[in-house]
């Protein structure tokens, strides 16, 4: 039996209530208010029905064709329609899809590109890079000397200049694009000219963006790139984890380091997840998702600005926005504390140059990957945009928001008809 928990729920539930429990009381979460954290999606039930096999069972070290486990033929195959896949879907010469997550296929990429103590060029957490992508909390800053690159304190956006007169003076081994919170497309182009310049890999880490650039409404940087990390979980739509696509010159390097260097055994289950959402996004259906994601994004940027909340870089052309709250007088803790009490999941947020903190930002980041696979439109999001304005201004409004909040999600339920009790399966 097939269900939004698992292909087998009822025995889980049978055999273990306390676990079946908190998975129906975390989907009642999911679906009973409005998730708007930007990296967060709804799967497919294909995607969870591949999640929630027996393919977890087997153990596949290596690579399809080159196992040290006997009984591969079959995941091998599964594999390989991964791979095919998503070369075919964003036209790379090589794919590896065993990175369980995006934090480990940048570390693979590290390991394949790079050696500790090696000049990396990347961009700072604080305007929206990736804990990956240097920050002293992680290998990457530990074990490599990171030279960040930020956005213009005017413009908000990112500063070619910068970042070119940077890799001149740093001579940087590997310079790496992509970002965490960045709501404007990157000019992979320009980064692959400054990386020719002075010799470097160059590294694009679109975890957040791969969906868009599947859908075709973002610029692809597989024609620019030595290697491409992404996650398989945010605007693409697929399981939790990692991929990367890389160029044949550095395919056996990538391969070496995600296996043996950093992981053991892949997830097979999750591998074969993977090929479903790479099936997925290659749909015209997915295309038109994408276009959505990015038309509402926008739709959400103009109604929340229009109530005060400044856009960072003055609007968006992804799937996120960022926004600076300190003409409200409220913190992004306080206003992400505000928004969930009224059923509203979104995230605080550092914005370039902030005089607040990590845990007090100047700022909150949404996005619409959710909302949007729920079949939300442009009224919705002028509907959310008026919800999520009034929660941060104005604590005492909560109790009419909630019953708004309500109104959206019954009209667009996440996983409309999955059960809601244990038992209901
Ligand atoms: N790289 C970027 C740019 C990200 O935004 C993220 C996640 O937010 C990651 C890497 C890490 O992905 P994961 O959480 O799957 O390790």
């Amino acid at each position: 039996m097939e269900s939004y928990y698992g292909p087998d729920f009822s025995s889980l539930a049978r055999e273990d209530p306390d676990v079946a429990r908190l998975l129906v009381e975390e989907l009642a979460r999911q679906r009973g208010g409005l998730q708007l954290i930007a990296s967060e999606n709804y799967t497919s039930p294909a995607v969870l029905a591949a999640m929630g096999s027996t393919l977890t069972n087997k153990y596949a070290e290596g690579y399809p064709g080159r196992r040290y486990y006997g009984g591969c033929e079959v995941v091998d195959r599964a594999e390989l329609l991964a791979i095919e896949r998503a070369k075919r879907l964003f036209g790379a010469e090589h794919a590896n899809v065993q990175p369980h997550s995006g934090a480990s296929a940048n570390l693979a990429a590290y390991a394949a590109l790079v050696r500790p103590g090696d000049t990396v060029l990347a961009m700072a957490l604080e305007h929206g890079g990736h804990l990956t992508h240097g920050s002293r909390l992680n290998f990457s800053g530990r074990w490599f000397d990171v030279v960040s690159y930020g956005v213009r304190r005017d413009t908000e956006l990112l500063d070619y200049d910068e970042v070119r007169d940077l890799a001149l003076r740093h001579a940087p081994k590997m310079i790496i694009c992509g970002a965490t919170a960045y709501p404007r497309p990157i000019d992979f182009a320009a980064f692959r000219g400054i990386a020719d310049e002075v010799g470097a890999w160059l590294l694009a880490d679109v975890a957040h963006t791969m969906g868009l650039v599947a859908g075709g409404v973002a610029p692809s940087p597989v024609p620019y790139a030595d290697a491409v990390t992404f996650t398989t979980h945010k605007t693409l739509r697929g399981p939790r984890g990692g991929a990367i696509l890389c160029t044949e010159e550095v395919a056996r390097r990538i391969d070496r380091a995600v296996f043996p260097f950093v992981q053991g055994g892949p997830m097979m289950h999750v591998v074969a997840a993977k090929a479903v959402a790479f099936g997925e996004a290659a749909r015209p259906e997915f295309a038109e998702y994408a276009e959505r994601v990015v038309a509402n994004a926008r739709t959400l940027t103009a109604t929340l600005e229009a109530a005060g909340m400044r856009p960072v870089t003055g609007g968006t052309d992804t799937h996120l926005a960022v926004f600076d709250l300190r003409d409200l007088g409220v913190d992004g803790a306080t206003a992400e504390r505000r928004c969930a009490e009224a059923g509203v999941t979104l995230n605080r947020s550092v914005i370039p140059y902030d005089p607040g903190s990590p845990s007090r930002t100047s700022g909150i980041r949404l996005g619409t990957p959710c909302v949007t696979s729920q079949g939300m439109g442009p009224d919705e999001m002028e509907e959310i945009g008026s919800i999520v304005a009034q929660a941060v201004r104005n604590p005492n409004a909560v109790a009419s928001l909630i019953t708004r909040v309500k109104a959206l999600v019954s009209a667009h339920p996440a996983y409309g008809d999955a059960p809601t009790a244990v038992g209901d399966d």
